[in-house]
């Protein structure tokens, strides 16, 4: 039998936020919103609260979580930053790009996974960087969803799958990106490479390091190599199956189930189905990225045997989304 949600969803008074902080501080895990998805917050030097997120989510051992922090001065306490880092900071922080480089000795284990090295990120919500500074400590969070589902982009969401297994969440409004941060793996300072794509580029970053960032295949082919640990085929994923195409023809979405819904990326011409539904009127990416995990999420519960999703086009945040769109239709 389900459990009953018992969370409450705080908004982000002064009050509150001390609450929340005190909360942080005690070992308790707290839903947070952030500008790219909503988080299962720990204090991230205390290993018994971080193993809470691990056993919240169901998410495995094996798979690292992302460190936030509220200042670039906190950078050095937890990890060994070398120059591109520095200059990845300056141009991104605070915003959606994790940094991961060399750890140190005041990371629990558990955090990273065992290995050598830290996942980094400075966010950019207000409240969540309010809610970090009270605390006074770096705060893992990963995803607050359970492992391998569609990642939740407003408060409502993170109540839905966790609200039963955590106690509050600070309501921060939905989330501006929409889409999980960047991932850029600095251990060897001159070979940066992308780990997961997300709202800032491969091109942005390049441009800023002045020098190609290595893509994330070919991080991936490396046989055995354990380099992004948590890089998983099927993810993100809905319920109902899920079939990703290059583009949608008019004969193909003739031939189209009434049971099955069609989602575009920008709006189509014509008149339409109720099986129908586009991401973006104008086909606009950010807006493509800030509603993808939300539409995805509605369209899993609304009763369809199957969702299409039609790929997106473009440079930047066409990446990220793809990506996305791919592991949720792998079997
Ligand atoms: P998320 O699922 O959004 O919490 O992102 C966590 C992902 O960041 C993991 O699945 C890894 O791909 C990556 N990551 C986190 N920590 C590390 C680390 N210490 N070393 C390498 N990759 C990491
Ligand atoms: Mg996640």
């Amino acid at each position: 039998m389900a459990r009953k949600p018992i969370a409450s969803i705080l908004p982000g008074t002064a009050g509150n936020l001390r609450f929340l902080a005190d909360r942080l501080r005690a070992g308790h895990l707290v839903g947070v919103p952030t500008e790219t998805v909503y988080g299962l917050a720990a204090d991230a030097l205390n290993a018994r609260a971080c193993r809470k997120i691990f056993v919240a989510k169901g998410r495995p051992a094996s798979d690292p979580l992302i460190v936030h922090i509220a200042e670039l001065a906190d950078l050095a306490k937890i990890a060994v930053p070398n120059q591109p880092a520095l200059t990845l900071a300056k141009a991104f922080w605070p915003g959606p790009l994790t940094l991961v480089l060399p750890r140190t000795g005041i990371v629990p284990a558990l955090v990273s996974a065992g290995l050598p090295s830290v996942a980094v990120r400075m966010p950019a919500h207000p409240l969540f960087r309010r809610l970090l500074k009270l605390t006074g400590r770096p705060l893992a969070a990963p995803s607050a969803n359970p492992f391998g589902y569609i990642s939740p982009t407003t408060a409502a969401h993170v109540h839905a799958s966790l609200g039963a297994r955590i106690g509050h969440i600070l309501d921060g409004g939905p989330a501006r990106i929409g889409l999980e941060s960047t991932i850029v793996d600095l251990r060897d300072p001159s070979r940066p490479r992308l780990i997961r794509p997300g709202a800032i580029s491969r091109a942005e970053l390049s441009r800023v390091l002045g020098r190609p960032v290595l893509l994330p295949e070919r991080v991936l082919a490396r046989p055995g190599a354990r380099i992004a640990p948590g890089l998983f085929k099927r993810h993100y994923s809905p319920r109902t199956s899920l079939t990703l195409h290059r583009r949608f023809s008019a004969s193909l979405i003739a031939r189209g189930k009434s049971d099955e819904a069609w989602l575009f990326i920008a709006k189509p011409a014509g008149p339409l189905a109720k099986n129908i539904f586009w991401l973006d009127a104008r086909g606009d990416l950010r807006g493509v990225g800030r509603r993808l995990f939300a539409r995805l999420r509605a369209l899993d519960v609304a009763g369809y045997r199957r969702i299409h999703v039609e790929s997106a086009t473009g440079d930047g945040a066409a990446d990220a989304i793809n990506d996305r769109l791919r592991r949720a239709a792998a079997r």
